[in-house]
């Protein structure tokens, strides 16, 4: 396995790290990106770990590749606000228009390079969904017809098993939403695209768990891990 690290947008001032993980043998392409809203701080410290742990090797893979793009907004980042204008607004409906940000512009070129099965985009909301059915803290979206649809159920009823509070368990959100990531990459790609969203008003820690533990069950699914 190799870990190699590369710059999105670099010739922007939106510039920021994406890595490239590599197991030995060919397999299935698996992406993920957090921070595109910069105040959802638990998503993107999650993704960081994440790629700590492949650079320590306490994770690893023998085949496939893994993109992670752990913080794509800096500049929302460093003022811990959701960003202006949103990025995950500015992604493109089709093949045939383009992005409105430099950002979703590099990170879709990215993404048509590498053609990755799985998307995962990772995200914080207010409210939890078990309690209120309009919010999706606590939620893993995908866009209607999306293939990826039995999986996320799959590992919502894993994670669910491992939560004794009833009221922090995930649910499914079957959502449109043009304009972001999760959109464009089903649209355009057709690849197994999920928004990962835990509700940021629980403990910092427990949030950056469930979103590591939810990465790992998909990374489980693609066969990956
Ligand atoms: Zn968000």
């Amino acid at each position: 396995m190799i870990v190699e690290s590369y710059t999105l947008a670099s010739s922007t001032a939106y510039a920021t790290p994406y890595y490239v993980i590599r197991g030995e043998l060919p397999g299935p392409v698996f992406m993920v990106v957090s921070g595109i809203h910069g105040n959802e701080t638990g998503s993107i410290r999650a993704a960081q770990i994440i790629v700590e742990r492949f650079n320590q090797r306490r994770l690893y893979i023998h085949r496939g590749t893994i993109i992670v793009v752990p913080l794509m907004n800096q500049k929302a980042y460093r003022k811990r606000i959701r960003g202006v204008p949103d990025l995950n607004r500015t992604f493109p409906r089709s093949s045939k228009t383009a992005a409105k940000h430099p950002l979703a512009s590099a990170l879709l070129q990215l993404v048509l390079r590498y053609r990755p099965t799985w998307f995962l985009d990772l995200h914080e909301a207010n409210g939890l969904s078990q309690k209120n059915p309009k919010r999706l803290g606590q939620s893993i979206i995908v866009t209607p017809g999306s293939r990826g649809t039995g999986t996320a159920k799959r590992v919502i009823k894993g994670i669910n098993r491992t939560i004794p509070k009833t009221a922090y368990h995930f649910n499914i959100r079957i959502r449109e939403r043009p304009g972001s990531s999760r959109a464009a990459v089903t649209r355009i790609l057709g690849a197994k695209a999920f928004t990962v969203e835990t509700c940021w008003s629980l403990d910092r820690e427990l949030r950056i768990r469930y979103q590591i533990d939810i990465v790992s069950r998909f990374l489980k699914s693609a066969g990956l891990l």
